[in-house]
C-alpha cells in the first residue's frame, strides 16, 4: 500500500462487530440467534436543558442497552466531548461479552454524556449529573433490577454518589436503592477496592498470563513478569493503578508513560507515583525531571518494550501505526484500543493481544460484588472475620502448647502469626474474588485458544467463550 492511499478504518461499533463476526463464523449458531446477539437492543438519546450561569445549556446523553439476556444490564457512564451513539453502542456490546466472560450475571449496557467536565465547577456538575440521572431513572434506565451504571471515563465515585442519591429521592421506598449504581464511595454504599479494581484486574491478568510458559513463548517472551519493560498509555484511574501495582508488587519496569501532552521514556524505569503527583501539580507530564520527554506522545506506542498497555482511548492502535508497533504483548486496559484492522496486522506479526473484554473486566467484576453487597445489606466478612481469627488462634495456641509441653523449642515466626491470625477484611475478600475471576476467565479463554486449530488468538477465544454463554442463556429462555 502506498502512503497516498487513505486508510479506511471502520467505526468503533463496526470494529466490534467485525471481531464478533470473525468469532461467530467458527460457531454453529443459527443466523437468527447470531443476529440477535450482535445487535444492540435499544439506545435512548436524551437532550435536556439545565439553567446554569444565567442561561439554559442543552446537553446530549445516551444509554444504550445491548443485550438483556440477563438483567440487570450493566455498564459505565462516560462523560466526554467525544461521546456519540456509535461509541456508546460499541461499548455496550463489549459489556455484554465482558460480563459473560467473567461470569458477572448481567447483560450489557453503556451510557455517555457529551460534556467536558473541566468546563464546569463542582456544583454545576452536580446539577447536570442529577438531571441526566433523572432522565434515565424515570425510564428505568437506572434501576437496581434493570440497569445499573458505574464509573467510566470522566466519571468516578462523586458522580455515582449523586446518581444513587437522585435515585433514592425518586424511589423513597425502594430498600435496594443503593444497588442502582456501582462505584459509589465507601461511605455511600460502595465497596473497598472498587477504585483500584480495573487496574488490579490488569495486574492479575498479566500474572495469570505469566503462569503459562507456553503462552509466554507464543509472544516470544520468556521468564517472569519481574523486570519486564512496560509502556503504559494513559495514567488515569486504570493505567495508574495497573502501572503502580505492576512496578511496586511484581517488579516490572515502567519504561514509558504516554499522556495527553506527550510521553516520558526512561529505560531504567519511571516512578509512577512521582509522575502521577507531577501530573496533578502541573497538569501534564512535560517537565518531569527523571525521564526524556517527547511531544508527539503517540510515537512511544511504537517503541521497543515487552508489554504495551493502552489504558486510554479506543482506536489508538489502528491500521496506520499497527505495522510499526514493536511490543510482542499488548494488554488492552482500555476498551477497544486496537481496531479490527490493526488487530489483523498485529496478529500476522505474531503479537499476542490480551483483549479488552477480559483485560479490563476487573471493574465490572468488583461492581458485581458491590451490587451483591448492596442487595444483601451487609459488608463482606462482617459475620466471619472474628470467628475465623478465633479458630486460627486455637491452632496457634495449640502449636505453642505442644511445643512447650513436649519441650520441642518451636517458635512460630511473628510474621507468620500476624498473617495467619488476621481474618480477611472486605478489601482482601474483594481482591481474592477478583483474582479468582481473572484466573478462571483466562483459563477458559486459553483452553479454547490452544484446543482449536481454527482459533489463533485470545480475542477470538474470548468471543467464543462469551458468545457461547450468551447463546446458552437465550436458548434457555426459549429464543
Ligand atoms: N466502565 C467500566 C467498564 O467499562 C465498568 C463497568 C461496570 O462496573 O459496570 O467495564
Amino acid at each position: 500500500m502506498t502512503s497516498q492511499q487513505p486508510i479506511k478504518e471502520p467505526s468503533f461499533r463496526e470494529s466490534v462487530d467485525m471481531m464478533f463476526n470473525r468469532a461467530v463464523a467458527l460457531m454453529d449458531l443459527s443466523p437468527g440467534l447470531e443476529e440477535k446477539i450482535r445487535v444492540c437492543n435499544a439506545t435512548y438519546t436524551v437532550r435536556f436543558g439545565v439553567r446554569l450561569r444565567g442561561a439554559i445549556h442543552t446537553f446530549t446523553g445516551y444509554r444504550s442497552v445491548h443485550s438483556e439476556h440477563m438483567e440487570p444490564v450493566k455498564g459505565g457512564i462516560r462523560f466526554a466531548m467525544a461521546v456519540n451513539q456509535d461509541e456508546v453502542e460499541a461499548l455496550a456490546a463489549l459489556m455484554t461479552y465482558k460480563c459473560a466472560l467473567v461470569e458477572a450475571p448481567f447483560g450489557g449496557s453503556k451510557g455517555g454524556l457529551r460534556i467536558n467536565p473541566g468546563d464546569w465547577d463542582d456544583h454545576e456538575m452536580e446539577l447536570i449529573t442529577r438531571r441526566f440521572a433523572y432522565e434515565l431513572i424515570k425510564r428505568d434506565l437506572i434501576n437496581p433490577a434493570q440497569n445499573v451504571p458505574a464509573p467510566d471515563m470522566g466519571t468516578g465515585e462523586r458522580e455515582m454518589a449523586w446518581i444513587a442519591d437522585q435515585y433514592k429521592r425518586m424511589n423513597t421506598t425502594d430498600i435496594n436503592g443503593a444497588a442502582c449504581v456501582t462505584g459509589k464511595p465507601p461511605n455511600a454504599g460502595g465497596i473497598a477496592g472498587r477504585v483500584e479494581a480495573t487496574g488490579r484486574g490488569v495486574q492479575y491478568a498479566l500474572q495469570e498470563f505469566f503462569r503459562h510458559p507456553e503462552d509466554i513463548a507464543v509472544a516470544g517472551l520468556s521468564g517472569k513478569l519481574e523486570g519486564k519493560r512496560i509502556i503504559v498509555q494513559g495514567l488515569g484511574n486504570v493505567g495508574y493503578h495497573a502501572a503502580k501495582f505492576l512496578s511496586d508488587e511484581d517488579g516490572a519496569l515502567i519504561t514509558g508513560v504516554i499522556e495527553r501532552d506527550g510521553a516520558l521514556h526512561n529505560e531504567k524505569g519511571i516512578d509512577v507515583e512521582a509522575v502521577r503527583a507531577w501530573i496533578v501539580k502541573h497538569g501534564g507530564v512535560s517537565g518531569f525531571p527523571d525521564a526524556s520527554h517527547r511531544a508527539d506522545g503517540a510515537t512511544l506506542l511504537e517503541a521497543e518494550c515487552d508489554i504495551l498497555i493502552p489504558a486510554a482511548l479506543e482506536g489508538v492502535i489502528n491500521m496506520e501505526n499497527a505495522p510499526r508497533i514493536e511490543a510482542p504483548l499488548i494488554i488492552e486496559a482500555a476498551n477497544g484500543p486496537v481496531t479490527a484492522g490493526a488487530d489483523e496486522i498485529l496478529r500476522d506479526k505474531g503479537c499476542v493481544i490480551i483483549p479488552d473484554m477480559y483485560a479490563n473486566a476487573g471493574g465490572v467484576t468488583v461492581s458485581y460484588f458491590e451490587w451483591v453487597k448492596n442487595l444483601s445489606h451487609i459488608r463482606f466478612g462482617r459475620m466471619q472475620r472474628r470467628q475465623e481469627e478465633a479458630r486460627h488462634q486455637l491452632v496457634v495456641d495449640e502449636l505453642e502448647r505442644l511445643s512447650s509441653d513436649k519441650g520441642l523449642g518451636w517458635s512460630l515466626s511473628p510474621n507468620f502469626k500476624e498473617k495467619y491470625l488476621r481474618g480477611a477484611d472486605e478489601l482482601e475478600l474483594v481482591r481474592s474474588g477478583l483474582d479468582d475471576t481473572m484466573r478462571a476467565a483466562y483459563q477458559a479463554m486459553r483452553e479454547v485458544w490452544h484446543s482449536r486449530d481454527d482459533v489463533h488468538d485470545l480475542r477470538t477465544a474470548a468471543y467464543l467463550v462469551s458468545i457461547r454463554k450468551v447463546a446458552d442463556s437465550y436458548r434457555a429462555k426459549g429464543l
